[in-house]
């Protein structure tokens, strides 16, 4: 079994072959095929195998992929939280800070590409950036529609917003669901304003959880994740694509690893959804949150979410968080 090779393309080095790895599936909404976590047997990439094309996406995410039920007053709503007294610190806490356009700037110019409901936009122009979003979902319209925000529906290879740059380019896990992620840096690359930033956020191989979890890691993600990336391999792409590193951190938000626990407790069924992953519409979670009649609950509750926060912060601090935040900037800039 472990001399199986398969024929896949390698974003990092371009060898052509990969070695079968351990068996994996959907474990969160039940697609119903298996799939192999292989690596490059050049530079050890890890890929999930077969590898899907662009054509497949659609038809994978509209069949399984549940999206919340929202509207634009929520989206408003959650985006108001940033101005916010101690916002900053609170994101750091819970580990929400995973996310490019926080460290946008007043005045510049910012795209977030696979910008989902359109929240970040809301976000960037409240720190009084002009922001900028690609998405696939057209469910988004009618909320991009209601909040004015300037949303191109489709995806990078339609050049939208034709000749824009943009000072800040954010994708917040997104590259790892690209069949062909070096293409997209490439892309992307070409958008920058010169002195302009690509922040990037990805699951990080080498995290601790993953160490802990090995092939129940929740950030396998298969199959929607294509590749799984660690640092040295991701850096090694982008150089390769014309980016070079500016500065790289990890940071693991606290309800990953509440759904990590969960979800080493659960067992998963090959084509069975997990009722871990199941979206609750906001009425049914804000009750679940507020089932605190029980102050023993209450209390245990607390110190369990403070633990979990106080082990998160120390690791992401040890550079071994569950997501990888990469700032890139063009070769071409001195
Ligand atoms: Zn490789």
């Amino acid at each position: 079994m472990t001399s199986t090779s398969l024929q896949m393309r390698c974003p990092v080095c371009n060898g052509q072959s990969f070695q079968a790895g351990p068996q994996i599936f959907d474990d969160r909404y039940g697609q119903a095929h298996i799939f192999n976590l292989a690596s490059c047997k050049n530079c050890r990439h890890l890929a999930t195998a077969p590898r899907l094309s662009e054509s497949d996406l659609p038809a994978l995410y509209g069949t399984y992929y549940p999206r919340k039920a929202i509207n634009a007053a929520q989206v408003a709503q959650e985006a108001a939280k940033i101005l916010k007294p101690q916002a900053a610190l609170r994101r750091w806490w819970n580990g929400t800070d995973n996310q490019g356009q926080y460290s946008v700037r007043a005045g510049q110019s910012m795209l977030d590409v696979g910008c989902g409901s359109g929240c970040s936009l809301l976000e960037a122009q409240a720190l009084g950036a002009k922001a900028f979003g690609i998405e696939a979902d057209p469910n988004v319209r009618p909320i991009a529609q209601a909040l004015g925000l300037s949303i191109h529906f489709g995806s990078l290879q339609d050049e939208p917003f034709p000749g824009q740059r943009f000072d800040l380019i954010v994708m917040n896990q997104v590259i790892e669901h690209l069949p062909d992620p070096d293409q997209a840096l490439r892309q992307l690359a070409q958008r920058l304003a010169p002195e302009g930033r690509l922040f990037l956020v990805m699951p990080n191989t080498e995290s601790i959880w993953k160490r802990l979890s090995g092939t129940r890691w929740i950030n396998w993600h298969i199959p929607y994740h294509q590749h799984h990336f660690n640092q040295r391999n991701f850096i090694r792409m982008a150089q390769a694509c014309g980016l070079k590193m500016v500065r790289k951190r990890t940071i693991t938000p606290n309800v990953w690893t509440v759904l990590q626990v969960r979800s080493m407790f659960s067992k998963p069924q090959l084509g069975m959804p997990s009722p871990i992953w199941a979206v609750s519409p906001p009425a049914a979670q804000d009750s679940a949150m507020n089932s605190g009649a029980n102050p023993v609950k209450v209390i245990v509750r607390g110190v369990i979410l403070t633990g979990i926060a106080l082990v998160n912060r120390i690791t992401d601090a040890l550079g071994q968080g569950d997501s990888l935040l990469v700032e890139l900037q063009s070769e071409r800039v001195s």
